[in-house]
């Protein structure tokens, strides 16, 4: 079976000649090409970001890319006279992307060869084939979430918050207020199980047990009464999160045992993973029951470490263990702890069904 590609995470578009017919120096209205107008739309709407590197008058690009009604689908666009290289490498460097996970279009060989020679592992497609990108399979994720449609916009919205942040001079905390955060948690249903098969998939160094936890095998424990399925969705004033967070619960008598807790890496800033372990801990304080958790550490998730202990798991021996299995997967930790009630959160609003109802009360899951 062959590999599959390396997705394409970001589209760095040419405008002269590369998204529309002419140079906009010598034509101000130079007009699209066909199809370019749903080239960019479709790949939009699959989670693919676009942005420019174009040799042009800044405003004046800009400007056409408004009346054409293009300019919203651009993130970081770089038009200006310096190095395409250097723009492109740029806008995988402001989007946190692997220069793997990004691609540039241009008619022009020797713009592609001089991207190509700075930075070999972005990939270059002449102009001419612009409209055929869409068919091909690093163009085409094999899922397409809710949150993948709106990745754009979530990443605007971060812009924003970014810039806003940079103006603001009190502690974290104080400006995380200012975020009017809402954390939303709820027991999963179908869709949601979409969004957190992606999640799992991209945020590995969240992912607290290392263990991946298939879409098939979520939705199988849907309608399972001894297991709780959690998404986390956050949204502040800006817009938006999308889903953030996944955890995997199963409940014995006297134990709940945590089995997944992964959260976007996207929403570390916000203290999301303390905000999610001190609810579960008070949920477990009123029901009565001890908690354990499954840990293993990685290179890659530290934060979740500190997290864990800084909620009071620990290693400590306790005979409520002995209901559960052998961890699952090498090198899994069982953390322990005596649950005991918890405060609220004090950055943020949290919406959260209510755990602690015996197990026979679970709502039936469709
Ligand atoms: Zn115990």
């Amino acid at each position: 079976m062959a590999e599959k590609p390396t997705l394409v995470k970001c589209l760095v578009w040419d405008l002269d000649n590369t998204v529309w017919d002419g140079t906009l120096l010598e034509d101000p209205n130079v007009e699209l090409f066909p199809g370019i107008r749903d080239t960019i739309i479709e790949l939009d709407s699959r989670g693919v970001l676009h942005s420019v590197s174009s040799k042009n008058d800044h405003d004046l690009a800009w400007n056409r890319l408004e009346e054409l009604g293009l300019a919203e689908y651009f993130v970081h666009p770089q038009i200006g006279w310096g190095r395409k290289s250097d723009a492109v490498r740029l806008i995988a460097e402001r989007l946190n992307f692997a220069e793997k996970a990004v691609a540039f279009i241009d008619d022009l060989p020797t713009e592609r060869a001089e991207v190509n020679f700075h930075a070999p592992d972005i990939r270059c497609y002449p102009a001419d084939e612009a409209t055929k990108l869409s068919g091909l399979p690093e163009f085409s994720p094999e899922i397409v979430t809710v949150d993948a449609r709106r990745r754009r916009e979530m990443y605007q919205a971060g812009f924003r918050r970014d810039a806003e942040k940079e103006t603001f001079n009190g502690p974290d905390e104080e400006f995380l207020r200012t975020l009017d955060l809402v954390m939303e948690i709820k027991r999963a249903d179908e869709e949601d199980l979409s969004r957190v098969e992606e999640l799992t998939l991209r945020t590995s160094q969240m992912n607290a047990t290392g263990v991946h936890y298939s879409d098939a095998a979520l939705r199988a424990l849907l309608a399972d009464p001894d297991h709780e399925v959690l998404t986390v969705t956050l949204t502040d004033r800006f817009g938006p999160h999308g889903a953030v967070g996944v955890l995997l619960l199963e409940r014995h008598p006297d134990l709940w045992h945590l089995k997944l807790l992964a959260t976007s890496c996207r929403v570390v800033t916000f203290g999301a993973g303390a905000v999610l372990l001190n609810w579960l801990i008070d949920q477990a304080a009123r029901a009565g029951v001890h908690l354990a958790a499954d840990f293993k550490r990685t290179d890659r998730n530290r934060m979740m470490d500190i997290a864990y202990r800084f909620a009071g798991f620990a290693d400590d021996p306790c005979a409520c263990v002995a209901v559960l299995g052998e961890p699952a997967g090498e090198g899994v930790q069982r953390l322990h702890l005596l649950a005991d009630r918890r405060e609220a959160p004090t950055t943020m609003r949290l919406g959260a069904p209510e755990l602690a109802a015996a197990a026979g009360e679970k709502d039936a899951v469709a």
